[in-house]
């Protein structure tokens, strides 16, 4: 019997630094030992060389601006920390994501606070420190401006409503924004009103190119009020490949329920390929042309001298981190075999949005050439009670059976994947984050 049908793998793209890790004899070992429970291992290196690629893009196109990570994908403090070594900034949704980066090097002009209806405390202090603002409803500025002691001028962006999602809760209307911008001009003396700025759901290009030049056609308009709308926000959104796109079409095109644990289904699956993605798809938006033409999106931006603002999140963590899972016990059964691990699916987010995160987890450690290959067919559970706490409901194909004491690595989890939506059930400790770094070809471990 043939174990692993076609269209079933759909093996991780590693970085070079992953494989440096994973074939090592000993230090995924050592840090386990270390740790006595699940982890995370990441590349702060890997995700300043992300960040340059974007960085890159924008300067390969001549367009001037600045990134702002998208915090709220990942909570280790050594992004922010690689953003202040870069000069780059942080976007942040909270009080405590804001006094983190501050904590980690980010200065407060460094920082755009975006999220709906943000409180006040939040307010309060991005105020304080100088960071943008992104005003996402007329009573929030109105909060804004009426905060005491709030500093001298606040910097804000308007958040608009994209009509490619109309529905969507976030941002202003045509009518808000016409009040907003009047609002901003009688309080000239208090606001600098830097621009606007949307952020899409979904990875589509034309939609962001349309809507960055619609917002430099409104921070135009802006400026002849008499506002300095100096820049474009166009958020974050950028795609990130998992697996090539070979592996991707061929698991859709044969995609059948059989494949995983009590043939359950999904509401639906990330696009785990996606052409293009990372910093090519910003140099795809910025090389769109603008209707009525001529010229493209970074023409436009350069000829009104307006700055670019971004704020990926999975993006520039694409490659930068995976999770280890110890493995409890593994039990064999006529069609295939249940893996428990030291872990819970709550930290691997995409089971909270009734979906499945897909790319292949390897065994740890790999399969020697003396050993026999004996290949087995295994979901992935928890440590948890729940008949529901399943890592991995996909039957995945291993060369061997796994072992107690054998490591599960789930690949590419630094975005979302890791700490977005984990939790203490039954009072187990979330994973110990451990940061890597390769100098003079040793590797080198810390926790975080
Ligand atoms: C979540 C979010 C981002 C980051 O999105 P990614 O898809 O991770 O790039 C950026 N900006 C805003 C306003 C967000 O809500």
């Amino acid at each position: 019997m043939e174990l692993v049908q076609s269209g079933t793998t759909l093996p991780a793209i590693d970085p070079a630094w992953v494989a440096r890790v994973q074939s090592h004899p000993t230090v995924l070992r050592q840090i386990a030992a270390a740790v006595g429970g699940p982890f995370h291992v990441m590349c702060p290196d890997h995700f300043t060389h992300n960040l340059q690629s974007f960085i890159g893009a924008m300067a390969a196109a001549g367009v001037d601006g600045k990134i702002y990570f998208g915090k709220k994908a990942n909570k280790a403090r050594c992004w922010p920390q690689a953003c202040a070594h870069a000069d780059s900034g942080v976007d942040v949704a909270s009080a405590p994501e804001l006094v983190d980066a501050l904590a980690n090097g980010i200065r407060g002009g460094d920082l755009v606070v975006t999220g709906p209806a943000k409180s006040t405390e939040l307010l309060w202090l991005a105020a304080r420190h100088n960071a943008l603002i992104a005003i996402d409803s007329l009573d929030e500025l109105e909060r804004l401006i009426a905060l005491p002691r709030a500093g001298g001028r606040v910097r804000i962006l308007l958040r608009v409503l994209p009509p490619a999602n109309p529905t969507s809760r976030f941002g202003l209307t045509d009518e808000e924004l016409r009040r907003a911008l009047h609002r901003c001009v009688e309080l000239r003396e208090r606001i600098d009103m830097d621009g606007f700025s949307f952020h899409l759901t979904g990875y589509d290009v034309s939609p962001r190119a349309w809507q960055a030049g619609d917002l430099v056609d409104r921070c135009v308009q802006a400026r002849q009020m008499g506002l300095a709308a100096t820049s474009i926000c166009i958020g974050g959104g950028f795609a990130v490949n998992y697996v090539t796109a070979d592996d991707w079409g061929s698991f859709l095109a044969n995609y059948d329920d059989s494949w995983f644990h009590t043939r359950k289904t999904f509401r639906g699956f990330y696009p785990y390929h996606q052409d293009p993605a990372g910093a090519a798809m910003l140099s795809a938006i910025l090389s769109s042309p603008v209707a009525p033409g001529p010229g493209d999106i970074a023409a436009k931006l350069t000829e009104t001298r307006t700055r670019l603002l971004l704020e990926p999140g999975r993006a520039l963590l694409d490659g930068c981190g995976f999770t280890v899972f110890p493995v409890l016990g593994y039990k064999a059964r006529p069609d295939y075999g249940f893996i428990t691990v030291n872990g819970l699916s709550l930290s691997l987010s995409e089971q909270w949005f009734d979906s499945e995160f897909l790319p292949d987890p390897a065994l740890w450690p790999p399969l020697a050439a003396s050993d026999p290959v004996s290949p087995v067919r295994a979901c992935v559970g928890g440590s948890s009670c729940l008949e529901t706490d399943m890592l991995t409901w996909r039957l995945v194909a291993l060369p061997r059976e796994p072992r107690h004491g054998d490591l599960l690595i789930y690949p590419n989890t630094a975005g979302y994947q890791m700490d977005s939506n984990e939790s203490e059930f039954h009072q187990l400790p979330v994973p110990k984050k451990v940061a890597v770094s390769i100098d003079d070809g040793d590797i080198r471990w810390y926790l975080l």
